[in-house]
């Protein structure tokens, strides 16, 4: 028992080995040749191919609506307002038809990869004369399959839009293209002694568009507030080519309605974002890590307390872990654990602008909690690398659940003391259909966060829930009805019938 600072030992961040067991069962039964994610930057990789993903459009009862489809005077279009930026080579176009988990596949035949707003309206016109449907793509990191068609729509992808337009040093406004990488602008204004509101575990491939478009949260939530507050401004091509000019990059700002909010969140569903103005923060001078161990949830939550009383001000993340998720990132992606094994693991982060007030604040905080019994175990890190490591732990689960092999996963808000509840309930009920239910997530936001992620042990009796992909096909063209995401504790989707032959009752993500 005892906290270290900096007792961090050395981890192996590295790339997924051979295809698990659970793979190579898969492979068995499936005759797959195993599950896993899309080769990206910062995600693992596991063997697989498109085939494996059954067609959206196969999977469930849903129409294709009236869109015409595209033909060679259309693609020549294309190329004359985008030359060389129309794709319609199989490869790549695999790519962009599947979504992140692997849950859903679309049959889109054309990928245009405008640079600019101009490029983009005169598209949505053109479409929309047409009548043609576009999906509008980021980094395809999206969790609910939005991001991809659900039959042949054209991939809009903001890719080539990734053009930083200004950074005002003084105001911390930075204003730039939809298509810029999370990480790319976090390096960018941390040169400049900034951080980005933001952060979160797909910022190696998630793009700032894409970020606005699903109102993400992330890991700096709790210190910087949603993206409702920090984003100032943005720009957006309506789905006839009109361009939305909200560009402004003032902060307040009281002239009448604040039309850039029904975009965000808005998911491609309303029109394309083609540039974001937003607020980024004074970098902070010392940030510490620490990585404690818990005996049980309800040390986690009291640690909790304890933390945002005595850490107050410089608090800038709380996020928790079980032991499963632990297991699952020291197998698949070779981390290890800094600390003993615990059933529950805080990560705490704060950040100030003086070393000796934030080490004086934490240590008063580790004795408090060790001597208390909430923390059993624990480590410190002060330096970046450290620290990364101790964040990798945290922010690479998501991968460790897709590399274990199918993966399920639901985000949802809950008061933070029932929060845990869910993961118990749901272990229970499933019994041995399910070989991992595992929790995890931030604390910190006001009802907490947690990521419910569940791998099936039988394959055939883990259904996508209908309200995530069972939705109508999705375009900015006008009059699609919007599509919802899964990650609501509130949606209850029907049970869909199962026809595996199982001899066990079959659960399905999303029914009640
Ligand atoms: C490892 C990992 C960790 C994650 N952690 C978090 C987290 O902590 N918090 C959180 O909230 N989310 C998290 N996510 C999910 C998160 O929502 C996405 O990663 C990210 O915000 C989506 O950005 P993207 O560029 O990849 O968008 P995509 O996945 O490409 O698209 C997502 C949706 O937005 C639409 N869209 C994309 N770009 C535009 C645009 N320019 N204009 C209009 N519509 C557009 C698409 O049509 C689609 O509906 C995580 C995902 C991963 C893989």
């Amino acid at each position: 028992m005892g906290w270290r600072r900096n007792g961090h030992k050395p981890a192996l961040v590295g790339m997924a080995g051979p295809p698990t067991l659970w793979a190579r069962k898969l492979e068995k039964v499936c005759g797959a040749r195993g599950f896993g994610v899309f080769q990206r930057r910062d995600f693992c990789v596991t063997p697989t191919s498109a085939q494996e993903v059954m067609l959206t459009c196969e999977r469930y009862a849903v129409q294709r609506l009236p869109f015409a489809e595209v033909s060679e005077q259309d693609l020549a279009f294309f190329e004359r307002v985008l030359p060389g930026r129309v794709s319609t080579d199989p490869h790549e176009l695999k790519a962009v038809n599947i979504d992140w988990l692997k849950m859903v596949r679309g049959c889109s035949k054309v990928l245009l990869k405008p640079k600019t707003t101009s490029e983009v309206s005169q598209i949505l016109r053109y479409c929309n004369e047409r009548n043609l449907a576009v999906s509008p793509q980021g980094g395809n990191t999206g969790m609910v399959g939005g991001s991809v068609p659900v039959f042949d729509e054209i991939v809009l992808s903001t890719a080539l839009m990734n053009q930083v337009l200004s950074f005002n040093a003084i105001s911390g406004t930075l204003v730039c293209q939809a298509g810029c990488v999370l990480e790319q602008l976090s390096q960018y204004v941390e040169e400049r002694d900034f951080i980005m509101p933001l952060d979160l575990g797909a910022k190696g491939s998630c793009h700032i568009g894409g970020n606005v478009a699903t109102n993400a949260g992330g890991l700096r939530l709790l210190r910087y507030g949603s993206l409702r507050g920090t984003v100032l401004g943005l720009e957006v091509v309506l789905a006839d080519g009109l361009v939305l000019d909200c560009l402004t990059s003032l902060r307040k700002d009281n002239t009448g309605y604040d039309l850039k909010q029904l975009f965000m969140g808005s998911e491609g569903t309303l029109g394309i974002i083609t540039a974001v103005s937003i607020l980024c923060s004074q970098k902070p001078k010392v940030v510490n890590v620490a990585f404690l161990g818990c005996p049980g949830f309800s040390e986690v939550l009291q640690t909790f307390s304890t933390c945002k009383g005595m850490l107050g001000e410089i608090l800038s993340a709380f996020e928790f872990m079980d032991d499963r998720c632990m297991q699952l990132v020291e197998s698949h992606l070779r981390l290890s654990s800094p600390i003993k094994e615990n059933p529950f693991y805080v990560l705490i982060e704060t950040s100030g602008s003086d070393a000796r007030h934030d080490e004086e604040k934490l240590t008063n905080f580790l004795e408090r909690v060790m001597d208390s019994g909430l923390v059993t175990d624990g480590t410190v890190a002060t330096d970046n690398t450290k620290i990364k490591m101790l964040w990798a732990l945290r922010e690479r689960i998501t991968e460790a659940l897709s590399c274990d092999g199918y993966v399920y996963k639901y985000d949802i808000s809950l008061p933070v003391e029932k929060l845990y509840d869910l993961v118990l309930d749901i272990r229970s009920r499933l019994g041995e259909s399910a070989k991992s239910v595992v929790g995890y997530g931030h604390l910190g936001e006001p009802r907490g966060r947690l990521h419910l992620g569940g791998r099936p042990q039988l394959p055939g009796c883990w259904r996508p829930s209908p309200v995530a992909v069972g939705r109508q096909q999705r375009s900015v063209a006008p009059n699609r009805p919007a599509r919802r995401r899964t990650s609501s504790a509130t949606a209850s989707p029907p049970r869909p019938s199962c026809s595996c032959s199982a001899s066990r009752p079959c659960w399905t993500p999303g029914a009640s």
